[in-house]
């Protein structure tokens, strides 16, 4: 092995008032040495630098994923919640439901809260909680549907008085009013009133005759639907013509004594499928 006796001469020059030159000899392989030295030094220090900036840039990544993941974790708590708060409330409709089908007479779907699950947000609940609130929805429907049907029979039905008055026949045998003897069966209720008393329908209809009609004299019909007329006889005054679409509290017309009558009252006739019933059945006790 060679030794290597050269010299690096490194010179000095102090700048001052006894400047002098001052001279030293470094070995060559004290120099290499100082190199090498430095170089691994500077290695150790950027690969610590290097490694510092990834463990902190790793940090940060698994402290922003940490964050993100509670704050999945949380939205989803509250999504939970949320459809836990809805699944109560839609299950909760389901006796009134019942109820309401019971007294409407519509047969419905009552298992509403069969459907729905305790479990997470997750596909399956939401379809139970789809298919309970389509049950729901439904069975309000069919309910209402009924309701507005029975609103319509109720308002048509002949059920309030057509006039205020004292009755001085109801439907039955009777004898003649007018004397000569023999009986006669009387089809209706008579009401005495004053002349000129408004008449009104006794429910909501349409009129299907307007006008004289033998012993009934002055005369309105009105069609209630579900096979039930009403008849209006013996009027001073008519107020409205066939076709037109009556309302109780609508004034038909007017109390008089044509026709067939000893003084101004109100027959007042009720007919299912054409025959004769007591309107006594379908109106108040109390006028
Ligand atoms: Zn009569």
């Amino acid at each position: 092995m060679l030794k290597d006796k050269r010299y690096y001469t490194l010179m000095l020059f102090a700048p001052t008032a006894n400047s002098q030159f001052r001279k030293y000899n470094i070995p060559h392989k004290y120099v290499y040495m100082t190199a090498v030295l430095a170089g691994v030094g500077l290695l150790t220090i950027l690969f610590g630098a290097y490694s510092a900036i990834r463990y902190a840039s790793l940090e940060l990544e698994y402290q922003l994923t940490k964050k993100d993941n509670r704050a999945l974790r949380q939205e989803n708590d509250e999504k939970q919640k949320a459809q836990n708060k809805l699944e109560t409330r839609i299950a909760s409709q389901e006796p009134l439901l019942q109820k309401l089908a019971e007294s409407t007479g519509v047969k419905t779907s009552t298992d509403i809260g069969k459907n729905i699950g305790a479990g997470g947000p997750d596909e399956k609940d939401m379809k139970g909680l789809e298919e309970a609130t389509n049950k729901l929805e439904k069975g309000l429907r069919d309910i209402k549907e009924v309701v507005a049907a029975n609103q319509i029979k109720l308002s048509a039905i002949p059920s309030i008085w057509p006039v205020r008055g004292y009755i001085t026949s109801g439907i039955g045998d009777r004898s003649n009013p007018f004397g000569g003897g023999g009986s006669e069966t009387h089809p209706g209720l008579d009401i005495a009133a004053t002349h000129g008393t408004a008449i009104e329908p006794g429910g909501d209809g349409i009129v299907i005759k307007a006008g004289p009609q033998g012993g009934y004299g002055n005369l309105v019909v009105i069609d209630h639907g579900y096979g039930i007329t009403t008849r209006y006889g013996h009027m001073s005054r008519i107020d409205v013509k066939v076709g037109d679409h009556v309302h109780r509290g609508m004034q038909l017309g007017a109390v008089g004594s044509t026709g067939r009558s000893t003084g101004p009252h109100l027959h007042y006739e009720v007919r299912l499928y054409d025959r004769v019933v007591d309107p006594m059945n379908y109106l108040p006790k109390d006028q």
